[in-house]
């Protein structure tokens, strides 16, 4: 049962399109049930109707012609009730109703279960027999299973199949996709797809520049692939049966220009480039094989896939070699971004991000964040390789892409973007003006860095310290761990470049969704495993190397801080001030006078929270990192955009959290900063300026906004605002209330919809 589920859901996903998905569904259930009937009844999203869209068994004829309203017949009932309905008899049920021409007379059995995805029903899907007699509870029980599993494909094939034909259209229709605001802005330019090595599904489609080159491109391809294979079917030539050895004949067979290789030539010669028409060539045998009932034939897509990946990995390698081009408003656009694919753009060209995978709080977007680069995240249903050379907006307020924008939507979205120079021109003026409540109360703004790009947008936008230096930054952006000395010149730039005012330098953060291309750890449940100070504190040479390079890099200037992340509890602590005292007494020993810097610890897992006043006792200062924590708190992955709308960062535990560290933090006479997302967001910096954070550590973009509402309000009035949202028991209650100042102040084009 269990393969044949597996089977069938893996056809299903491989499917071109929702019409392509729904005749695999009915077919393969029908065959897999024994029955005589399986269809497929989608809810029109306009109508609502049920509409009949695919079948085994009954009249094709009525395919997208006959159906239901809300409510009427069985197959209404099981949708209003979002339950099976399993009947030995239809025709007897109150709610039975014949619709006509579909050819259900004779069939009496009916057992209906709905197709439902993230609590949506998108239709519903029945099998009927004419033998009187009632499904049995497995039976039951693995069409339920069956819809479970292919709600979500058939909800992504809906979009994306919508999507993909407006894209198909010659120069395309407008289209519309959701996904996650990563970073606030509008961006309006031309997408370019970036692509992971060597991956046939992530090729980009776009039009051959010259397509003489092209098909010579890949001709050296197939010959530098047919003479790998030979070479290691000669190796093997002893070794093997000559049966099995004769497989690699077959593989080469299937590279011939009478075979796969001339398929793709031919679509070469038609104008498509040599990577998209490989890459189209093989998905489509790739599909044929992985459809085929033999199990030993089934497997053969594997050995065609790892052909055409081979094929691609040379192609990728001579394209390499050319430079690339960008446009002048580039959208970068791909499965999931990574740190080093923006460090490719130069970053005058660099307007807009999309990401099919993660969310707002990945890091990914928190770079988007620093750079001030508009981003949508998690647009899960983008047909993201069909993007290559399109115009695309980005609303990076609200998370939405759209594709070929009609001229009177990219009108309205180019106002917005003068909008929004006007303001920052606007906020400019408050820059060298300190950051005081209307009642005399300072509360200093500092900012977040990682890229040395950084350094000047945080001093334009008035910085007063460095709040948070990722140093994980450089390391994602080398091929190997950068030695001492490189990394001692790395921190001397960012620590001159900010003196006198203080940095705070955080130790390697890496683990959770930031990997070291050249140190890669592959974990089940990588953010509740090695992560941060236990990766360094288990790798003492690279700690210490790391904190050696920040104190030397300090001689002289004396503004370095140091920060320990995803303390969780005091042994690693001790430890790591341990090491961190011994690289200090050795650099004194080795001749050069500097301080030991304050070290402070990262307040973001619960257990830091409960224990935040033993270790304020043993460190200078506490900073909160609120993008972790609310993670932990509410056991919400910060970078899966399917539990994205759970990431309350105005969860009432939360600002409890907040409120109870920064407590802890005055108890010992020790400050408290907040260097998380949050610090940025202007309605939460008026909470926790009531909350008595002595430092809120932003993104350089954030800065001035948040400066121009605490100018704005009184510290009295945020204490009483506080006292208010603390008797509050829901996020969306808080959100009301917030929404509720920023009309009450004025502020509304300084303040965007707050982070939730
Ligand atoms: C945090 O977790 O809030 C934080 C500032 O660290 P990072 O986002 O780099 O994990
Ligand atoms: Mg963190």
């Amino acid at each position: 049962m269990l393969e044949t589920l597996r089977n069938i859901v893996q056809e299903v996903n491989a499917a071109e399109g929702l019409n392509d998905a729904l005749n695999i569904i009915v077919k393969r259930v029908r065959d897999a049930m024994g029955t005589e009937v399986c269809s497929v009844y989608m809810r029109d999203e306009h109508s609502g109707r049920l509409v009949f869209r695919a079948t085994e068994g009954l009249n094709p004829l009525q395919i997208g012609e006959a159906s239901l309203a809300p409510g009427q017949g069985l197959v209404g009932l099981v949708a209003s009730r979002e339950e099976p309905v399993n009947l030995e008899d239809a025709e007897s049920h109150p709610s039975f109703q014949l619709l006509k021409g579909l050819g259900e007379e004779s069939f009496h059995a009916f057992l209906g279960v709905p197709i439902i995805h993230q609590r949506d029903v998108l239709g519903v899907l029945v099998i009927q027999q004419a033998k009187r007699r009632r499904f049995d509870e497995s039976e039951e029980a693995f069409l339920v299973t069956m819809s479970a599993q292919l709600a979500g494909v058939i909800a992504h094939a809906r979009v994306t199949g919508a999507v993909q034909e407006e894209l198909r259209n010659g120069a395309g229709g407008p289209a519309r996709i959701n996904g996650i605001a990563g970073a606030p802005g509008i961006a309006i330019g031309t997408a370019v797809v970036v692509s992971p090595v060597a991956d046939l599904y992530a090729v980009p489609r776009k039009q051959a520049g010259n397509r003489r080159a092209e098909l010579r491109a890949f001709k050296a391809a197939l010959a530098a692939v047919r003479n790998d294979i030979q070479a290691v079917s000669e190796n093997l030539r002893g070794e093997m049966n000559p049966e099995d050895h004769a497989l690699f004949d077959v593989y080469l067979g299937i590279l011939d220009d009478s075979a796969i290789g001339g398929e793709v030539a031919r679509l070469i010669k038609a104008g498509q480039w040599a990577q998209g028409a490989l890459s189209e060539v093989m998905i489509k045998h790739i599909r044929h094989f992985e459809r085929m009932e033999h199990s030993y034939l089934r497997e053969r897509a594997v050995d065609v896939k790892d052909l055409g990946t081979r094929v691609l990995a040379y192609l990728q390698d001579e394209a390499e070699k050319e430079l690339k081009s960008y446009p002048e408003q580039t959208i970068l656009v791909g499965e999931e971004l990574t740190a080093s694919a923006l460090g490719e753009v130069p970053r005058e060209r660099l307007a807009g991000l999309i990401s099919v995978r993660g969310s707002g709080n990945s890091h990914v977007a928190i770079l988007a964040r620093a750079m001030g680069v508009p981003t949508v995240m998690g647009a899960v249903d983008l047909p993201y390789t069909r993007l290559q050379d399109r115009e695309v907006v980005i609303d990076g307020y609200n998370g939405i892409v759209h594709l070929n924008p009609l001229p009177e939507v990219r009108a309205r979205f180019q106002d917005l973007v003068d909008q929004d120079h006007a303001v920052s021109r606007d906020l400019e003026s408050l820059r060298d003006l300190p950051c005081e409540t209307l009642d005399g109360h300072r509360l200093p703004l500092w900012v977040n860095t990682g890229l040395m790009a950084d350094v000047t947008r945080s001093l334009e936008q008035g910085a007063e310290g460095v709040g948070l230096y990722r140093t994980e930054v450089p390391f994602l952006l080398r091929e190997r761990f950068p030695s001492e000395e490189e990394q001692r010149q790395i921190y001397r730039e960012q620590l001159e470049a900010f003196a006198p005012r203080p940095v705070t330098m955080r130790t390697l953060d890496i683990g959770g969704d930031k990997a070291l291309p050249y140190f890669p750890i592959s974990e089940d449940n990588p953010f509740l495993g090695w992560r941060g100070i236990r990766v360094t504190l288990d790798h003492p040479e690279i700690f210490l190397a790391q904190v050696r390079a920040m104190i030397k890099a300090n001689a002289g200037l004396g503004n370095l801080r140091i920060l320990l992340p995803m303390i969780s509890n005091i042994v690693e602590l001790e430890e790591a001030m341990r090491l961190i005292q011994r690289g200090h007494r050795e650099i004194v020993q080795e001749g050069t006078d500097v301080p030991l810097p304050p070290i402070g610890v990262m307040v973001e897992v619960p257990s830091a929270v409960y224990q935040a006043r033993a270790l304020a006792r043993r460190a200078d200062f506490l900073s909160v990192g609120s993008n972790d924590l609310t993670q932990y708190l509410l056991a919400v992955d910060r970078n899966n955009s399917r539990v994205a709308d759970l990431y309350h960062s105005f969860h009432p535990a939360v600002l409890q959290a907040l409120c109870d560290v920064a407590e802890a933090g005055r108890a010992e006479g020790k400050p408290v900063s907040i260097c998380g997302e949050l610090a940025g967001d202007p309605l939460a910096a008026v909470l926790l300026l009531a909350m008595g954070y002595d430092v809120l550590s932003m993104n350089a973009t954030a800065l001035l906004r948040v400066k121009k509402t605490l100018r704005s309000i009184t510290r009295a009035d945020a204490c009483d605002l506080l006292e208010e949202v603390m008797l509050l028991e829901h996020s969306s209650e808080v959100l009301q209330r917030l929404q509720r100042l920023v009309a009450e102040t004025g502020l509304q084009q300084f303040i965007h919809a707050p982070l939730d």
